[in-house]
């Protein structure tokens, strides 16, 4: 019986831990009215990006926009992975105002910075 536990306990665990999915890229010209918590939207125009925007990942419901214009500042980097579409930012991504969320976008996923 002891030597079944580990297996029981994992089996158990499985139903509960959701597989971490990735932000779904979205292309657009305009930014939708309401956005989708599960995508990241990327504005711009054919190869002319000028911000990303997307939905804070602490629940708080603010819409976070970073900007990718080469003369604003602060200004990101925004790599696009070929491979499965997802995105990273470059730097960290930090509200200085409200929930004070920190953190990277890579690959499209939430890497939260423990220092907010
Ligand atoms: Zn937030």
């Amino acid at each position: 019986m002891r030597r079944m536990l580990p297996a029981i306990w994992e089996w158990l665990r499985s139903w509960f831990v959701q597989p971490v999915r990735p932000l779904q890229t979205i292309h657009v010209e305009e930014l939708p009215d309401k956005l989708d918590p599960k995508a990241v939207y990327v504005l711009g125009e054919g190869k002319h990006l000028w911000f990303v925007a997307m939905l804070c990942p602490c629940g708080c419901n603010q819409v976070l926009q970073v900007s990718l214009l080469p003369d604003a500042k602060p200004r990101w980097k925004l790599i696009e992975h070929a491979t499965d579409g997802s995105i990273t930012l470059q730097p960290s991504v930090w509200r200085k105002i409200g929930c004070r969320s920190h953190f990277f976008l890579r690959r499209g996923l939430i890497q939260w910075c423990r220092d907010r």
